[in-house]
């Protein structure tokens, strides 16, 4: 029987997945099936890691090992040490390291997962949950009744949704200026332009591309998120600085796995939101599909580590505890000091090292397949 695993990822990394599941058949690849629930995280930019130590530590002198915590608060990296605040970092400083690929994501709020979490939205110690399918809200109902997480509903605090909806409108209209100014430099940026494709045409439209179309229309472009859904897919590549590269010895020729399931080819989305969500769920701009929004907090014992209220931690404990996942895709801190590498656990105490955020980029999606 295949594993049931609950995958957490920021935006791009759920985008990547409900496609992989969307064509497992027609590559004939169960991998993508082992997700059975998506938990995706606000993500306003991203940056590899070797970019984001570069902006930490020699644009700001602060040593990435004697940093105990990173938040984003009020348009700043903060760093925090054992003795208080190490270093604030303003936004725009960190936006040269910005990957490109990033630089033409419209998507702030996860909008294809089962739940969306982050901070903003909500107070300081708490975090802001986008409920938007049914098994989403199972999940939800009953960690907050088995007393994993306590809940209020999002119009009960402050500042509620309007500041989600403004900075998913920043991120859209950013990543939609810069799409433009690409397509004048004649570089197709087709993710923005699928959404209201059908999987047949997408089959169409790669079939007989690999690795050297996926090159050109997508990799040496600037447009790929390095979800991993083609180094997944296809045995001969490999995920390298930051970059889907061939492996020696293959020709690359027919990997068509590779090209159909890559997200920024192609991402029909008006398809894969109707198998996501149930109909007549609510839907506002910024916010995407959602049933309900709400505010909470973990109990304690239920996400030692957090970033903010410790949900994602908590309603992981709670599907591990009850059996209704076998198993957890998040990110641990690697040997270097604040880089995230992939790890599952099966269990909530191994879960437990998994909280807080990591801010930079990690591909998680091949670690489904040793899973
Ligand atoms: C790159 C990045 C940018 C973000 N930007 C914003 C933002 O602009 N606004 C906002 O409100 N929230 C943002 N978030 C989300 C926020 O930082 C918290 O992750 C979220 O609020 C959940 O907090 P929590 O206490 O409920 O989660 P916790 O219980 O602390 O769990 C956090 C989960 O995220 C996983 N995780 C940590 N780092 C990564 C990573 N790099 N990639 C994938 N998974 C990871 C952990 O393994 C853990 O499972 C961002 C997160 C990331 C990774």
């Amino acid at each position: 029987m295949t594993d049931k695993i609950a995958l957490v990822g920021v935006p791009c990394d759920i985008e990547a997945i409900r496609k992989a599941q969307a064509l497992a058949r027609d590559i004939n690849q169960d991998w993508p099936n082992k997700v059975a629930l998506t938990i995706g995280l606000f993500c306003r930019e991203n940056w590899a890691y070797t970019c984001f130590r570069a902006l930490v530590q020699d644009d700001y002198g602060v040593k990435l090992g004697d940093v105990e915590k990173f938040d984003i608060k009020k348009g700043r990296i903060i760093a925090y040490g054992k003795e208080g605040v190490k270093a604030e970092i303003p936004l725009p400083d960190s936006k040269v390291y910005v990957r490109v690929g990033c630089q033409v994501c419209v998507d702030f709020s996860a909008l294809s997962a089962d739940i969306s979490v982050g901070a903003v939205g909500t107070p300081a110690d708490c975090s802001t949950i986008i409920v938007r399918t049914d098994k989403g809200m199972q999940l939800v109902e009953g960690a907050i009744r088995e007393g994993y997480i306590e809940a209020k509903p999002i119009e009960e605090v402050k500042p509620g949704t309007a500041i989600i909806k403004k900075i998913a409108k920043e991120k859209l209209e950013e990543s939609l200026a810069e799409a433009r100014e690409r397509e004048a430099s004649a570089i197709q940026v087709t993710h923005l332009k699928t959404a209201d494709m059908d999987l047949e045409a997408v089959k169409a439209g790669a079939r007989g591309k690999g690795f050297k179309e996926l090159s050109y229309d997508v990799i040496d472009p600037g447009l790929c998120s390095v979800c991993g859904n083609c180094a997944t897919a296809c045995p001969d590549i490999k995920i390298e600085n930051e970059r889907p590269t061939l492996k020696e010895g293959c020709t690359g020729e027919g990997c068509e796995a590779a090209y159909l399931l890559c997200p920024r080819a192609t991402l029909p989305l008006k398809v894969l939101e109707g198998s996501i969500f149930p109909n007549g769920t609510a839907h506002e701009e910024g916010i995407g599909r959602y049933i309900k929004i709400i505010s909470a907090k973990a109990r304690p014992e239920k996400a030692p580590r957090r970033q903010d209220g410790g949900a994602v931690t908590a309603l992981l404990a709670y599907a591990l505890d009850k059996g209704i996942i076998d198993g957890a895709l998040t990110v641990k801190a690697g040997e270097e000091p604040w880089k995230p590498v992939p790890k599952v656990s099966r269990r909530a105490e191994e879960l437990y090292e998994t909280g807080g955020t990591l801010y930079s980029h990690v591909t998680i999606i091949p670690a489904l397949r040793g899973a």
